[in-house]
């Protein structure tokens, strides 16, 4: 656990500045910009923090990597990598790979051990508002958004912007069981416009994120092109343990679903 854990660990994410950085936690080495490209264009100077970004020591071939072209799994990291440091230019953020492994690539870890390494992250760039998943289905996405859950439940993060994780929500019933799963923890979750936390507006904003998609292409490969829920707006939520007060200065535009 990083030096003085049991404090929080980011200054309150309901008070951002006009044109907040942003550091939002991907999953995987695409979630970010699939989920919230576009809030990633109009907040330049942003972190992606991803958390399954290691490379396995031996080189597996997994089906996944088959479908997106690769011939194991070493090729599939570097490759993606390349990948993510294009998309992420493009949006004018930069990326920071966690190495936990993907779950086709062995035993995941713990959610104590994924949220003491996102709490160590959040206080490196505690300048920057967390942006979190809401974790709505696939065992890498809720093993993150079980974590990010527990930093705040715990007060170990006064609070975070969470963005409803694309082509998962799309699943019947899944962003429901998501929201009951904050209840459950003690969290309250407000729909919030991007607007309301400060993001700068950017007329080209929803373009960057379309070409900033197409430099996953090896993800598109194995999806046979994205789904199509990729291209719907994105949606957030402010999260917070219940008790705290929901609108601070810039707290009072978000709004309710
Ligand atoms: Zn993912």
């Amino acid at each position: 656990m990083p030096p003085g854990a049991t404090q929080t660990a980011a200054r309150p994410a309901i008070t951002p500045s006009a044109s907040p950085r942003l550091i939002v936690v991907s999953p995987h080495l695409d979630d970010a910009v699939l989920s919230c490209g576009s809030l990633l264009a109009r907040c330049a100077g942003s972190v992606v923090c991803t958390v399954f970004a290691g490379k396995p020591v031996e080189p597996l071939r997994t089906d996944w990597d088959t479908a997106s072209g690769f011939g194991d799994a070493h090729e599939a990291m570097d490759a993606r990598w390349q990948e993510d440091e294009r998309a992420l230019a493009l949006c004018g953020a930069a990326p920071l790979w966690l190495d936990f492994l993907d779950s086709q690539y062995g035993v995941p870890p713990g959610v104590a051990e994924v949220a003491d390494a996102l709490e160590a992250q959040f206080r490196r760039f505690d300048s920057c508002l967390p942006v979190c998943p809401l974790g709505l289905w696939h065992s890498d996405h809720e093993l993150v958004g079980a974590a990010c859950r527990r930093l705040v439940s715990s007060r170990r993060l006064a609070g975070c912007i969470a963005y409803e994780d694309a082509i998962y929500r799309a699943m019947p019933g899944v962003l429901k069981a998501g929201l009951t799963r904050l209840r459950d923890d003690g969290l309250r979750a407000c729909f919030v416009h991007p607007r309301a936390f400060g993001a700068a507006a950017r007329s080209n904003a929803a373009a960057i994120k379309r070409r900033a998609i197409e430099a996953y292409e090896s993800q598109a490969r194995a999806f046979d092109s994205f789904p199509p829920d990729v291209k719907r707006r994105e949606r957030f939520w402010r999260i917070e343990s219940v008790g705290r007060a929901l609108n601070g200065p810039n707290g009072a535009g978000a709004g309710r679903r």
